[in-house]
């Protein structure tokens, strides 16, 4: 029961992360676009803007500005009757949320540089209008007010920093729990990668499998058809040799004879 709760938690942060990714670039349509884009399956683009109540082609211009920065994917189908292509969508999660992880790591070092401005420079304010100026502005109106006439006194910069250090505390926990959700994602990644490449493997081998199978009936084709034919060769060409020397034996003994008889005739 609490591994299902934290489960669902993870999700809830993870998709408040991708939300905030998916806005930070299309701005208010990102809350409504990110409860349907999945991570998995394509999702075709009509049923998109259906959703969204827009028009395809301002669908797509969110879509395409998505796309630029690689937070969403896209295959097409042609239509064979119309011949023209629909995109189908898909939402990158581990891009997405490395695309938040930029922008954390840009804020954070926004909000140190700051917080070391704040504790080295001097800032002048203004207490009666609440104007802050920094020190090269404060000596060009020459450390007065020019809406009321006051004089600037310095600014005590201890309650902006520890704002600021809240912040920049705030947003380095943020940067954890992002970090932490990449590596699981890279993790499903890694998972789904590693199926796939046993998916081929296994397709490989059975088409080895398969064409060792075929040349095997073929080698024993070959070898019964080689056992048929040395027979016929070495049967018929021997008989030939055999009928000449019978006949050529047979003229000789024809010769033979008639010398016998020859000589019987002699005698
Ligand atoms: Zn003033």
């Amino acid at each position: 029961m609490s591994i299902q709760i934290e489960k669902k938690n993870d999700e809830k942060i993870t998709k408040n992360f991708l939300q905030e990714s998916i806005s930070s670039v299309i701005g208010k349509q990102g809350e409504e676009i990110i409860k349907f884009l999945d991570t998995e399956k394509y999702i075709n683009e009509f049923i998109i803007a259906k959703k969204l109540d827009i028009n395809i082609n301002q669908t797509r211009n969110l879509l395409y500005r998505l796309s630029e920065h690689g937070l969403v994917s896209s295959t097409r189908k042609k239509d064979k009757k119309k011949g023209w292509y629909t995109y189908f969508w898909r939402l990158e999660a581990l891009r997405t949320l490395e695309f938040l992880k930029e922008m954390l790591k840009k804020r954070i070092s926004q909000i140190e540089h700051q917080i070391q401005s704040r504790e080295v420079k001097t800032f002048y304010v203004c207490e009666r209008c609440n104007i802050e100026y920094n020190e090269e502005n404060a000596l060009l109106h020459d450390f007065t007010c020019s809406e009321c006439g006051n004089v600037f006194i310095v600014k005590d910069n201890t309650k902006v920093i520890k704002e600021f250090r809240k912040n920049l505390d705030k947003s380095q926990k943020e940067l954890e729990i992002i970090n932490n959700e990449i590596r699981k994602e890279k993790e499903k990644d890694d998972k789904k990668k590693v199926k796939e490449i046993k998916k081929e493997v296994k397709e490989k081998l059975k088409k080895r499998l398969e064409k060792k199978k075929e040349r095997d009936k073929l080698k024993a084709k070959e070898m019964k058809q080689a056992k048929k034919v040395p027979k016929k060769a070495i049967v018929k060409k021997p008989q030939k040799k055999k009928e000449t020397r019978n006949v050529k034996s047979r003229k000789k003994i024809k010769v033979k004879t008639k010398k016998i008889q020859k000589k019987k005739k002699r005698r």
